[in-house]
């Protein structure tokens, strides 16, 4: 008799994205005709870049003829950019080997996947509010008993309060942990740890051995020179941390998909020798996974040309100058924004003390304008609201005059 993954029906969630379609839906059927604009979603709008095409076709056409064709790749990623990849962290100061890195279909992925190769009793710590895979494919994975709807939080897990007291990157846990999450830059609060931040968790998690898995996908939207762009900056990081990236939001890839994981070879866990994690790793993925699609990482070789980057950094500098018109509309009009200025999200305080939701109704019922709750995040989230800088400049600044001019505060 077959049965299923019950932790599956532990997940409390499925329900963020849905309810906000829903009560879009209700909100349509009520002012037909009215377009609602769209402020919520973190997703690429932009076309790729002139190289980026390039590329990608100059994978096509290596397919078309037998003395270049290839078929199954290293299973680990195309060795010359993983070669790229090492060069792109040495200009960082990082000294990291080709075969630390593990080319993917993208950081949800990878972030999903890489509990996996860990303990399956293992303690783990997550931001809250946090991007939703990283406690989902932990209670998939049985690490917590099920919801507790009273605290909104899963049992068993550790939550790292995200607030404005602490500038939203939390303190180490106050007990040993065996896995800690980071996103810095964070989706959804816009915060970035400092480098003092990020050591204080290194520091933590090789007292108590700890792993580290952080997620740097809008590294390349720090413009602020102090603040690390990997954790690997940090001294001691090799040893205790993971770090997924991903070429989604530096470069609009994610309708075409690819990101990577670093490994790092001197990381260890209790018990384990350097090495044995990133075996460990490759190991999943041979078995799991075939590869990068071939066509993909040309043009993720594209991106990491002199060229390509230039061109992936003005992709970056369009979205942060969105950002730029929501803070700036939103604090002219007294609202109090966090986030937005080495990240494309702005973290937004609902006024007089509102709920997320009844924030978004009232957003939405006065202005049109669609954006995401706080709480959707996790529990910390309440009171807050996100909204993304993603978007075509003019529905930007539509959604934004829109607030300035309806918004009754
Ligand atoms: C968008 C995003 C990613 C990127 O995921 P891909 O699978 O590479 O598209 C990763 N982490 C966070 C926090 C994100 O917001």
């Amino acid at each position: 008799m077959a049965h299923i993954n019950t932790h599956y029906n532990k997940l409390a969630a499925g329900y963020l994205f849905p309810e906000i379609a829903r009560r879009t839906n209700r909100f349509l059927e009520k002012n037909p005709g009215v377009k609602v604009k769209k402020l919520g979603i973190g997703n690429t709008t932009e076309p790729l870049t002139p190289t980026v095409i390039k590329g990608l076709k100059a994978g096509v056409d290596k397919l078309a003829s037998p003395e270049t064709y290839t078929g199954y790749g290293d299973e680990q990623g195309n060795k010359l950019l993983r070669e790229k990849l090492s060069a792109y962290y040495s200009l960082r100061g990082v000294d990291l080997s080709p075969d630390e890195f593990f080319i993917s279909d993208g950081a949800k992925s990878d972030s999903g996947n890489i509990q996996s190769i860990f303990s399956s009793d293992s303690v783990v710590a997550f931001q809250d509010p946090a991007y939703p895979v990283y406690v989902d494919s932990n209670v998939i994975a049985g690490r917590s008993s099920g919801f507790n709807p009273d605290k909104g939080e899963y049992n068993n897990f550790v939550y790292m309060p995200c607030r404005e007291e602490n500038n939203f990157v939390p303190e180490v846990p106050a007990e040993k942990v065996d896995l800690v999450y980071l996103c810095s830059p964070n989706n959804p609060t816009g915060a970035v740890a400092t480098r003092d931040q990020l050591k204080s968790f290194v520091d933590y998690a090789r007292k108590n051995k700890a792993v580290i898995i952080y997620d740097a996908a809008y590294a390349e939207y720090i413009s602020d020179p102090a603040l690390p762009k990997t954790i690997f900056e940090i001294e001691g990081a090799k040893e205790c941390a993971i770090e997924i990236n991903s070429l989604s939001k530096f470069a609009g890839f994610t309708g075409v998909r690819m990101g990577w994981s670093i490994v790092p070879h001197d990381l260890i866990a209790e018990g384990t020798e350097p090495g044995e994690i990133k075996n460990l790793w490759y190991r999943r993925q041979c078995t799991f996974f075939n590869g990068a699609s071939n066509i993909v990482q040309e043009g993720g070789l594209a991106v990491f040309s002199d060229e390509g980057l230039a061109e992936s950094r003005s992709l970056v500098n369009y979205y942060m100058e969105n950002a730029g018109i929501i803070r700036e509309g939103l604090s002219s009009i007294g609202l109090k924004t966090f986030g937005g200025t080495n990240a494309p999200y702005i973290w937004l305080k609902t006024p007089s003390g509102m709920s997320s939701w009844d924030f978004f109704d009232k957003l939405l019922s006065e202005t049109g304008v669609i954006g995401t709750p706080g709480s959707g995040f996790g529990p910390a989230g309440e009171g807050y609201f996100r909204l993304s800088a993603f978007g075509h400049r003019e529905d930007i600044k539509d959604a934004v005059e829109s607030i300035k001019a309806n918004l009754i505060l």
